[in-house]
């Protein structure tokens, strides 16, 4: 008897129903209540000392020591009086996930003690760093890595059951500087990005200071119940099903869309989103999404480098309030076979201090050209740094979405909408570097302004097919996995425009300098931008085989794996471009490509041998009980006298049977081999391509085989929870 499946399926249909009371009277009420924000500040901060955090904060400058340690003792008063007995500094190693190493308050002095926090505590720690993946750049000698506040993200209380840590978000370096983590090039991201827009934005505006950039993620996820997920040893090791018959119900129905959301996914939704609204995180939607069991949160948009906390924030929170409730949520691009994988649309936009959205088309043919002006370098961005964007999402579990027929594709095109297509036709046909002047822009900009409307009217977003397309006020980058940090999509985006911006900075000026009126040498340049970036543009279906056909003329890239993707990072112009802006030195670049190769191979080194284990431990032995079963019935058929004919379907089954274990046990040797093989190959990319070229093939077989196995054993004896259980039951 298989006795964990039907245990799983027992204990789930059992399920206490959990009712989740709101702990205040409105939402508002409990917003950003764990977090230790300007109010906070302002409560146990004297006014002097508050008002140079918040100038810190705002200007993203180091905080002098003084004022820290003001800093922390308001810090300390604030968690204690909320209950937190611990502090941690709270960082995103490369590992993918965030780390945290708790200090108590507690120190002990004399026969008692007191409870202290300070600068030194608040500004710099030094955690055992040597586990953490550096990429060769901190040898084993030298371990040392530190973690340092970053200023410009609050601190956050978090609970787990009765214990409460005061987290500060931190940066994670190494002894040498190099950065170790996600956040600290994202940070000097941003500040690129902002330097470059603000010169741009003068051509428009002269109050104009700063320009922030904002990030509104879709988060995307599955649910199960955890019962099935333990008797699942594929999803406990791995996040994802190895194996697994499709059920004759996937999403076919297109019934689980927006459909209404079951009670128990609903009480679990709303307990996290009550834990995350405590935290600050402003998460506003909710709904069910194609593949059954799949849904998605996203919050209000923010200043980026908050989002990404947010988003890490929120991934730690979903995942231990699922326990609660007796249900695991995988993040995994892809857990199960034959329906939709899980993303995370990534919107961008940038925006000015003094209020307005950059990509948000304008009310005059002023703010108009400005739009346009940010809106062309994004492309022209995208376009010059298409492989960058794809290696920026290049993961194992990513390949799966991306590299496979579904949504979106390895190529990445920019969708604009049919009229904003129109509009840079015109200033493509209409822009003429001898003849333009002033009379033509003026006739150019009002033509473009009478089209505005129609533009806000369209609906952009229609094209779901696009990996990254414009939404009417931000563009949406879909093709990052629903599992990853943020923090490098973005870091890439933000390089990306941030260098065009700066080129078109200085195009413009040359223009001036040759005696063009400035919104001339502007339409000048925006008509030499398009013209270059046009082969970016895609407006029609990415799955078409006709795009990819046509994207392979255009020159454009279709990297289906991670281990080939990610040569983009290390290329000669991905060096130029991160290094001329102060974002990763050539050696950080090439440490970060080693830490994905060997994700990358961890995860299928991972993936293979928990394959293997189920096939030998799990699949043959249930297969072998079956065979024995239909061989005693087959021979008491014989002995009873019957002709051969009445026992020709066991025969058949029997004989696919044995056929069946006899090439699994063999698939699961040769797959064994070539890990031994890969895992004395010394360089990493070598050894994900074997990983990749040859594992993978093999575990693709192996699958095909155990599916078809258990289309044929009796369902009493399949150990493992099915799919059709695992998906659809409520
Ligand atoms: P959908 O893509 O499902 O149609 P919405 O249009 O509601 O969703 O928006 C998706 C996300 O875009 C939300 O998280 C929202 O906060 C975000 N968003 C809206 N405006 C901006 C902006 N200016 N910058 C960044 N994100 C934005
Ligand atoms: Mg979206």
């Amino acid at each position: 008897m298989s006795i964990t499946r039907f245990n799983a399926i027992s204990s789930f249909s059992s399920r206490p129903k959990i009712n989740i009371e709101l702990p205040a009277e409105k939402l508002s009420d409990i917003f950003a209540s764990a977090v230790f924000g300007e109010k906070e500040m302002k409560e146990f901060l004297p006014s002097a000392a508050y008002k140079k955090l918040l100038n810190g904060i705002k200007e993203g400058k180091k905080v002098e020591r003084d004022i820290a340690d003001q800093v922390a003792s308001a810090m300390k008063a604030w968690a204690m009086k909320l209950g937190a007995t611990h502090y941690t500094h709270w960082f995103q190693p490369l590992t993918g996930t965030t780390a945290e190493k708790h200090d108590s308050f507690f120190v002990p002095k004399g026969g008692s003690g007191i409870e202290e926090f300070a600068a030194d505590a608040l500004i710099q720690q030094e955690p055992d760093a040597s586990s953490f993946p550096s990429g060769g750049i901190r040898a084993t000698f030298e371990a040392r890595g530190y973690t340092i506040w970053d200023v410009t993200s609050p601190a956050f209380i978090m609970t787990v059951g009765n214990g409460k840590t005061l987290c500060i978000p931190t940066i994670f370096i190494s002894y040498t500087g190099e950065t170790l983590d996600f956040k600290a090039p994202l940070l000097k991201s941003i500040l690129a990005l902002d330097q470059a827009a603000t010169e741009v934005c003068y051509f428009f505006d002269r109050d104009v200071k700063h320009v922030n950039t904002t990030l509104g993620w879709e988060q995307e996820y599955f649910l199960v119940d955890s019962a099935m997920y333990y008797a699942r040893p594929d999803l406990v090791m791995s996040g994802r099903t190895l194996l697994g018959k499709r059920s004759a119900k996937g999403q076919q129905l297109e019934d689980h869309y927006f459909g209404s959301i079951p009670e128990r996914v609903y009480s679990y939704m709303r307990d996290f989103e009550i834990e995350c609204l405590k935290l600050g995180i402003p998460i506003r939607t909710r709904h069910n999404e194609v593949a059954p069991s799949q849904f998605e949160c996203a919050p209000m948009y923010e200043e980026v480098n908050l989002a990404v906390d947010h988003n890490q924030l929120l991934m730690d929170v979903m995942d231990r309030v699922s326990s609660k409730h007796k249900l695991k949520v995988l993040f995994h691009e892809k857990p199960f076979a034959g329906i939709n994988g899980s993303g995370k649309h990534n919107n961008w936009s940038m925006s000015t201090d003094t209020g307005i959205n950059l990509l948000s088309p304008g009310k005059t043919p002023r703010t108009n050209l400005q739009f346009l002006t940010f809106f062309i370098n994004t492309i022209a961005a995208v376009n010059r740094h298409e492989d960058l964007l794809r290696a920026a999402v290049a993961s194992h579990g990513n390949d799966h979405r991306l590299g496979a027929n579904e949504a979106p594709p390895a190529i990445i095109s920019v969708f604009t909408g049919s009229y904003l297509a129109e509009v840079l036709d015109m200033i493509e046909k209409r822009v003429d570097e001898d003849k333009f002047d002033e009379q033509d822009n003026i006739s150019l900009r009002l033509d473009i302004h009478n089209r505005i409307p129609d533009v806000l009217l369209d609906n952009t977003d229609r094209n779901r097919t696009s990996p990254f397309a414009f939404t009417g006020n931000k563009f949406e980058f879909r093709a990052v996995g629903s599992s990853a940090n943020c923090g490098l999509p973005m870091t890439v985006l933000n390089a990306i425009v941030a260098e065009q911006l700066k080129i078109f900075k200085k195009e413009v000026d040359d223009y001036v300098k040759n005696g063009d009126y400035k919104d001339v040498a502007i339409l000048k340049v925006l008509r030499k931008t398009i013209k270059d970036g046009r082969k970016i543009l895609f407006e029609g279906d990415n799955y078409s085989d006709e795009w990819h056909k046509e994207a392979k003329k255009r020159g454009l890239s279709n990297n289906k794996t991670t281990p080939i993707a990610l040569d983009a990072m290390v290329s000669d112009k991905a060096k130029a471009l991160f290094e001329s802006l102060g974002i990763y030195t050539h050696r950080e670049l090439e440490a970060r490509h080693e830490i994905a190769l060997e994700n990358y191979i961890k995860a299928l080194q991972i993936e293979s041998r928990a394959l293997g284990e189920i096939v030998v431990n799990q699949v043959v032995p249930a297969c072998i009980t079956y065979q024995n079963k239909l061989a005693e019935n087959v021979k008491g058929l014989k002995d009873a006298g019957l002709d051969a004919k009445y026992s020709t379907t066991q025969t058949t089954m029997l004989k696919e049977i044995s056929e069946g274990i006899e090439a699994l046990v063999k698939l699961d040797k040769q797959m064994f081999d070539l890990r031994v093989k890969g895992n004395n190959e010394s360089d990493t990319k070598k050894q994900a391509l074997l990983y990749c070229d040859k594992v993978k093939p093999i575990m693709d077989e192996i699958r095909e085989l155990t599916d078809k196995l258990e289309g044929i054993v009796d369902d009493e004896l399949w150990p493992l929870p099915k799919y059709r259980e695992m998906l659809f039951t409520k």
